[in-house]
C-alpha cells in the first residue's frame, strides 16, 4: 500500500490534481445523480460521464498554468458568487439590484418604502422593503 501511495505521488508530480474547480464539478455531478432519479432520459447520465472525463483530464493535466487560470475563473465567477448567494440572510434582509449598475444591494426588511443610494454608482432610487 505504501508503495502504491509513493507511485501515485510520483505520478502526480507536475500535474494539476484536484482543485476547487474539480471539487465544484464533483458537487454538480452529485446533484445530477439525484436529479437523474426524477428526470427521464439519458442526458444527465451522459453529461455526468463527460464531466468525469473532464475532471480526470484536469486532474492529470501537466498544463498547470492553464488549469490554474480555469480554477481562478471558477472561483471568481461561480464559487464566490454562489457562496455569497447561498449565505444571504433572507429572514432579516431584502435583496435587490440597482436599476443602473445591477449591483446587488440589501436593506433590512419591513421598513416600507425607503430611499436607497447605491454603494457602487451612487444612484438614488426608491424601493419598498
Ligand atoms: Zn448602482
Amino acid at each position: 500500500m505504501g508503495n502504491f501511495r509513493y507511485k501515485l505521488a510520483q505520478f502526480m508530480i507536475g500535474r494539476n490534481g484536484f482543485d476547487a474547480f474539480n471539487i465544484g464539478l464533483i458537487k454538480l455531478i452529485l446533484i445530477f445523480i439525484v436529479a437523474d432519479l426524477f428526470i427521464p432520459g439519458r442526458l444527465l447520465g451522459r453529461l455526468t460521464l463527460f464531466m468525469w472525463i473532464y475532471i480526470y483530464y484536469r486532474a492529470f493535466s501537466k498544463n498547470i498554468e492553464r488549469r490554474r487560470a480555469e480554477n481562478q475563473w471558477y472561483i471568481s465567477y461561480v464559487h464566490l458568487p454562489l457562496k455569497s448567494y447561498l449565505s444571504r440572510d433572507r429572514k432579516n434582509y431584502c435583496y435587490f439590484k440597482c436599476p443602473t449598475c445591477k449591483q446587488t444591494l440589501r436593506a433590512p426588511k419591513g421598513r416600507g418604502k425607503i430611499r436607497v443610494t447605491c454603494s457602487r454608482c451612487h444612484n438614488v432610487f426608491e424601493k419598498k422593503v
